[in-house]
């Protein structure tokens, strides 16, 4: 079960709120404030919340779009996206993403590797899966 935890603006409190599912919690709109009712409710991103959000972008990953991108040749749009994906995956998830955008950058075929497609979008998944499992 989702919890996510707010700052709110009404009654100066940390508070938690309960969803039923991810699914709910995301749609949630007019969540008010356990403590006072009030709907001035900022996010507060906990550890837990994190993963949610983590596994959440990586859900928004369109990996098709931007291997299209690639193989039509525009390399720098290519290699501009991956770098930020590796400053914000990297670390966390074990991706080389990184890895992708310099071999890009220095003219190198990324998709040189038996099967970019599949080692990507396997690991992303891989990661979502541990982060599921976190709960
Ligand atoms: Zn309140």
């Amino acid at each position: 079960m989702p919890i996510y935890q707010y700052d709110c603006a009404g009654c100066q409190k940390q508070v938690e709120v309960f969803f039923r599912t991810v699914a709910k919690a995301s749609e949630a709109t007019g969540t008010k404030c356990p403590e006072c009712g009030s709907k001035k409710l900022t996010r507060v991103v906990s550890r837990i919340a994190r993963g949610r959000s983590t596994s959440e972008a990586i859900d928004s990953i369109d990996l098709q779009q931007e291997l299209g991108r690639l193989e039509g040749g525009d390399e720098k749009a290519f290699s501009k996206w991956a770098r930020r994906m590796g400053e914000q995956y990297d670390g966390e998830l074990g991706t080389d993403f990184s890895d992708l955008a310099s071999r890009a950058d220095a003219g190198l075929d990324p998709s040189e590797r038996a099967d970019p497609n599949f080692a990507l979008s396997s690991r992303l998944s891989r990661a979502k899966e541990r982060l599921s499992t976190e709960d």
